[in-house]
Formats: structure tokens, C-alpha cells, sequence
């Protein structure tokens, strides 16, 4: 067991939270700290039966708490968000556990998620007059589904529940989430703390792997789903989804294209583009995957980045203050390697990096540029969703423009990086995909929809457009 301080002990447990109730589990599995390699604690198996209880008090919950008015329920969202914020000690330190995140990282993924609930304290769906004349007026209420099913990725493990858990709750939805098996831990202490504030089965969580997954989908008393995570996965709950016609949200992977203009002040763009890229060693679903860099600029900027990648090493002490630790778990790690070895194989330009430190404990691959590998290599062409940098050059706007939407698995996000507002807005317009940043790094806001096009995604969360997807909308037509 890992040296713990503070609110995180050694004997701290893990359980299901159902009905409002902790629920010991008969099975367990281990996780080990992907710093240390050391385990980590037992974490709870669901059993179908654990499932079926759980869909239950859900059903019998959401008979009352679909009733709330809107004010009633931002009330209990700001309970949970003061929650978060009084166990806020507890829960970052369980997340550096068991995603080997930085202290740094780790509070501020607390700290965001609980922006992402005091945002929704302002923000609602209110009834609305879409249409009127002297005969008619046409009234839209936004209407909650029922059941939710959320099932979340190990990356960002609170923040992405989190979303969904406040979503379903802003919108009157019960809420049954399934984290990770990666990760947890954070996500099933923050469900058993909540449960001090909220009504019991309105916010449930379960853990398990593939196998509850599938049930989730395929159960005839969870009437939607919001999933992050892979495209084959999401594929797969979508064909599940089909079966029953539940309603379904895909948040999937990105291989975001950053465009790099000639007019950059490379002082100021070249951090920034790291930070897009290797923030979280690159385990971001809308890191910079790509680095298109005008031709002008480029063997200048490479030089500055090959300096910039330094800093995103990772440290062995979790204190020190920086944006990047180790690889998040093995299965991503061993991953990694493989496409390092791609790379070798196939004789691409590693200009930094590329070493994989296995002498020591832990997951870390060093920050790793890639100069001008071709377009159709494995590196550019699939999420590496790790710290290597395919680092492309461009000389013509339309042929840039071409290459960023060449692929499907690019719909997520991307950014462009010029001095010239109309020309970031031209390329940015003709950039496919749900979210652009113009001179700043990829970080998905609170009040901004975010949403996959193409394979990165169906639907979308955030911002009051997102809470349209938690909602059936039913059209009132009264008479005058
Ligand atoms: P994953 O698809 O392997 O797993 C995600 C979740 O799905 C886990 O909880 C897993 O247990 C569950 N799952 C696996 N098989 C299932 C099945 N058959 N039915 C139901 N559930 C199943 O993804 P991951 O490796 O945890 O996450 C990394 C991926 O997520 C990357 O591709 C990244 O880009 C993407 N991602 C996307 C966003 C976004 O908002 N678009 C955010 C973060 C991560």
C-alpha cells in the first residue's frame, strides 16, 4: 500500500452506492497506482443484481424527482457542489492514487468540476414560446427521459462523471454511473458523500468493467446513455442503444489538428501548443494530436518545442507543481510502446524523447516529438492519446484545411494559432469538428456545447445546448 497522508488512509473502502446506501460487493478488483506500481484498494464489483436493484430505486426516485422545479433541483446541485468542495482534500487525493495525476492536476480537476456545477446554478432549461399568433400558442418544456446510464473513461475520471451526474440532475434524470474500472475510486467516494444531500436513487454508482457496460445498455429500465470513451466502445453501445431505441450520448476520441500560421509570435505560441499537446502526457481527448506548422516558421519552432517538451518529463514527487505525470495505466502504456516502435520501425524522425523509462517504477514514456512523419502513418492517422507529437508542416491554407478533416476520427476538436483574427476565423469555420480554440490550448468549457462530429461523437454535453440532450421536448399547442 502507498504512503497516504491526510483524509486518505490505508483502510479507506471503496463501495457500490445504491438506493442511497453503501453496498458491499462480494467481488473485488485491485488497481495499482501507475506512479508506483503499488496496489491500491479493493474496488467493489457490481452484480447484475447489484444492477437491477439499482435501476429500481432509480425508477422509484425519478416518480418524485421528476416533479422538482428547477430552483428546487439547483438547490440540491449547489448542496452536492459544496460537498465536493468540503471533501475536496479526500477526493484529489484519491484521484493522484489512482491516476498517478500530479497534486496539481488532481485539485484542479476538483476545482473545475465543481465550476461545472455552480455553473449550472444560473443556467437551466426553462419552458419557452416557440411560436405564437392570434390562434395559437406553442409552448416548449424540456421534459427529463428517466433513467440515465453514464458510463465514464479513466482519464479525467471525476470531471467527466461529473458532467453527466450534473446534467442528469439539473434536467430531472436519475443518474446510475459506471466509472472506469481504471479509476474508481475518486468517482465512488464522491457518489457516497453526495448521498448526505440527495434524495435516495437520483444518483447511483456502480463499478465494474465491459461486461456491466453492456448490461447498462442493454437494460430495459435505463431509458438513455451518456458514454465517454473509445470509438469501438461507442460504437458498440450505440448498436446496444438500437435495440430498445434508448437515447444515446457519444463523447469519443478526437486526433485534433493544431494550425499553425507563419504571422506566430513562436515566443508565445510554442508553450501554449506544448501545453495543448502533453498536458496530462497527452491523455487529454482533445490534446493537439497533430501539429501542422507553416513551412516559414517551422524548423524554428521545432527547435523552441524540442526545449518546451522538457518540462512535461513528469517529476517523481506528486508535489511538485506540473501539468504531466506518468501514463495513466498499463494497457495505454504498453500501447504507447507499440507505437513508439512503429515509429522506430519505420524509420520516422525522433527528434525528442521516445525513450520508455522501464528501469523505474511507474508508467513514463519521455515527451516525444516526431519531425514530418507521412500523412498515412499509424502516429497521424490514429489517436496516440499519449506524449508523442507528430510534428507536420504546411504551405498551402486550402491543402492544411484538407488534411485536418482527411480523417473521421478527427471530429472532436482542433485550434488554430495566427495573429490575423479574420484568417483564424476562416480556417477555424472550415475545420470539422465540434470545437475550435483560436490562440489558446484545447480545454473544454463549462459553458461551451462540446460535442464529437464525424466518429468522435453523437449528441454533446455542456453549456445550456448540452442539456437539451438529457431532455425530450414536448410541444404544448393551446388554443387561445
Ligand atoms: P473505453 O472506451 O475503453 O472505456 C470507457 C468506458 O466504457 C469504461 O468505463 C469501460 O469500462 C466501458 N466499456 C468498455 N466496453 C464497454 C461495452 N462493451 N459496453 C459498455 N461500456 C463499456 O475508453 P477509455 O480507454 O477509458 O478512455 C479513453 C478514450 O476516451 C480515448 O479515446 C479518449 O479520446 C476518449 N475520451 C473522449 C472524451 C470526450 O469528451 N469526447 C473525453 C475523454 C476521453
Amino acid at each position: 500500500m502507498p504512503s497516504l497522508t491526510g483524509d486518505v488512509t490505508p483502510d479507506l473502502q471503496f463501495f457500490n452506492i445504491i438506493d442511497g446506501k453503501i453496498r458491499p460487493a462480494k467481488e473485488h478488483h485491485q488497481v495499482v497506482n501507475p506512479r508506483t506500481e503499488e496496489p491500491l484498494w479493493d474496488a467493489p464489483v457490481a452484480s447484475s443484481q447489484d444492477l437491477d436493484d439499482a435501476v429500481e430505486a432509480a425508477r422509484r426516485a425519478f416518480k418524485t424527482w421528476k416533479k422538482t422545479t428547477v430552483a428546487e433541483r439547483q438547490a440540491k446541485i449547489d448542496e452536492v457542489a459544496r460537498c465536493i468542495e468540503k471533501n475536496k482534500k479526500l477526493l484529489s487525493e484519491i484521484l493522484m492514487q489512482e491516476t498517478g495525476k500530479p497534486q496539481m492536476m488532481a485539485e484542479n480537476e476538483i476545482d473545475r468540476t465543481v465550476a461545472h456545477f455552480d455553473y449550472y446554478l444560473n443556467v437551466a432549461l426553462e419552458d419557452e414560446v416557440q411560436y405564437e399568433d392570434e390562434k395559437t400558442t406553442v409552448i416548449a418544456t424540456h421534459v427529463p427521459i428517466g433513467v440515465l446510464g453514464a458510463i465514464s473513461p479513466w482519464n479525467f475520471p471525476v470531471i467527466l462523471s461529473s458532467i453527466k451526474v450534473v446534467s442528469a440532475l439539473a434536467t430531472g434524470n436519475c443518474v446510475i454511473i459506471k466509472p472506469s474500472p481504471f479509476t474508481p475510486y475518486s468517482l465512488l467516494k464522491l457518489c457516497e458523500v453526495a448521498q448526505s444531500v440527495l434524495p435516495p436513487g437520483v444518483f447511483q454508482a456502480l463499478n465494474g468493467g465491459a461486461d456491466l457496460g453492456e448490461r447498462i445498455t442493454l437494460h430495459p429500465g435505463v431509458d438513455h446513455v451518456s458514454f465517454t470513451g473509445t470509438i469501438a466502445v461507442g460504437r458498440r453501445i450505440m448498436e446496444n442503444c438500437a435495440r430498445t431505441f434508448k437515447r444515446v450520448i457519444l463523447e469519443l476520441a478526437g486526433n485534433d489538428a493544431a494550425v499553425v500560421c507563419d504571422d506566430v509570435d513562436l515566443a508565445r505560441v510554442v508553450p501554449l501548443v506544448a501545453a495543448g499537446a502533453l498536458t496530462h502526457a497527452g491523455q487529454v481527448c482533445v490534446a493537439s494530436k497533430r501539429v501542422y506548422v507553416h513551412e516559414a516558421v517551422y524548423d524554428r519552432f521545432l527547435a523552441l518545442l524540442v526545449d518546451e517538451v522538457r518540462k512535461y518529463a513528469g517529476h517523481d514527487d506528486p508535489s511538485v507543481p506540473t501539468p504531466c505525470g506518468p501514463i495513466s495505466n498499463r494497457v495505454n502504456y504498453d500501447r504507447l510502446r507499440g507505437i513508439l516502435d512503429d515509429c522506430r520501425k519505420n524509420n520516422h524522425d525522433i527528434v525528442a524523447g521516445g525513450e520508455v523509462l522501464s528501469g523505474k517504477k511507474g508508467f513514463w514514456i519521455t515527451p516525444t516529438i516526431v519531425s514530418k512523419p507521412p500523412e498515412d502513418s499509424f502516429l497521424v492517422r490514429e489517436e496516440q492519446f499519449g506524449p508523442i507529437i507528430p510534428l507536420l508542416s504546411w504551405s498551402d491554407e486550402d491543402d492544411v484545411i484538407a488534411r485536418a478533416n482527411s480523417l473521421d476520427n478527427a471530429g472532436l476538436g482542433a485550434s488554430v494559432w495566427t495573429a490575423d483574427a479574420a484568417r483564424a476565423q476562416r480556417i477555424a469555420r472550415q475545420l470539422e469538428a465540434g470545437s475550435v480554440w483560436i490562440n489558446q490550448p484545447e480545454l473544454p468549457h463549462q459553458g461551451s456545447f462540446f460535442s464529437g462530429w464525424k466518429l468522435s461523437g453523437y449528441g454533446g454535453e455542456l453549456g445550456r445546448r448540452g442539456l437539451l440532450n438529457y431532455t425530450n421536448t414536448q410541444s404544448l399547442l393551446i388554443a387561445k
